[in-house]
């Protein structure tokens, strides 16, 4: 699989596999008409086989599980129903090189548009391998920049919808300001990034923003937890004041696509001494030595 444009990867819809250019929902699916649905990104890190594994899929599915619960969407596989199909779409999809595993589920489709859960509807299911374009090597060296905005979500930011118009604003308000991503903060704290977690480091502590509903504990949350404390890295999880953001000696945002990714400049102005620093190269050095050893369907 290349990065070309005109990639149709064979996607599952509601129990049929087809191109993904021909896959079609109503217009009454309820994802479409309110972003009632909820949704994973799991990473396929291809091995020394050339086989594509899926990381620590075990914390996405439960993840996945857990949002569809918030929003009563019964789920629409067991466990091992979920890592069947995975397997198939990645089956399907064979190619070189790191890939995604994209996961939807929404309420289903309705008969006429109205708000309350409509009775009796089956849940939309929709896999689709896609590519996984990571920060160039460059961007990873130099470390990139971000820009700091109010955090205007919901207070359900713990449920992985596909409502995202939050975040898409802010990822757009990063584009428009040549910034890899915006760095949100609610009443004066950090939140996380519009589609990050953010990480702070000073005097060598490694902090995050409390877990709970004002941010998505992202799978490489705990994951990033597990890697400081091998290295021997103290890690926090606590209110981070602005004040503390701008004062940051490091700054690293976290998902399935950037991994561990060093913020070099924040609002324009250089993060410590505006390189990436030692604490950033320790955990990305672990991260990469963790996705050769934790995958697996
Ligand atoms: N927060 C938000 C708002 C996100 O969109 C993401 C990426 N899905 C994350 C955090 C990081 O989550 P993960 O590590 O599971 O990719």
């Amino acid at each position: 699989m290349s990065i070309a444009e005109d990639f149709d990867p064979t996607v599952y819809l509601n129990g049929e596999w087809g191109p993904l250019s021909e896959a079609r929902i109503p217009v009454l699916d309820r994802g479409f008409i309110f972003g009632d649905g909820i949704y994973e990104v799991v990473p396929l890190y291809a091995q020394a086989n050339g086989e594509r594994l899926p990381f620590r899929l075990t914390q996405h599915l439960a993840r996945l599980e857990r949002s569809l619960g918030k929003i009563s969407i019964a789920n629409p596989f067991d466990d091992a129903g979920w890592r069947a199909l995975i397997a198939r779409a990645i089956e399907a999809n064979a190619g070189a090189g790191d890939a995604l595993v994209y996961i939807q589920v929404t309420r289903g489709v309705a008969k006429r548009r109205g708000h309350a859960f409509p009775a009796g509807i089956t849940p939309t299911v929709f896999v689709m391998v896609g590519q996984l374009v990571f920060p160039s090597v460059e961007t990873r060296a130099r470390g990139a920049a971000a820009v700091t905005a109010e955090d205007k979500r919901w207070l359900h930011c713990d449920i992985k919808s596909t409502s995202l118009l939050g975040n898409v604003l802010m990822a757009q308000h990063a584009a428009e300001h040549d910034a890899l991503e915006t760095i949100q903060l609610r009443d004066g704290l950090l939140t996380e990034g519009s589609s990050s977690n953010v990480w702070v480091v000073k005097g060598g502590t490694l902090l995050g923003a409390p877990r709970g509903p004002r941010i998505l504990e992202g799978i490489r949350y705990s994951l990033i937890e597990e890697l400081a404390k091998e290295a021997g890295i103290v890690f926090e999880e606590r209110d981070i004041t602005e004040a503390e953001l701008r004062a940051a000696d490091e700054l690293m945002i976290s998902s399935a696509t950037k991994e561990v990714m060093p913020i070099t400049t924040l609002d324009g102005q250089r993060v410590g001494d505006g390189r990436p620093g030692a604490v950033y190269a320790a955990l990305y050095g672990a991260y990469q030595r963790a996705k050769t050893r934790e995958f697996g369907l």
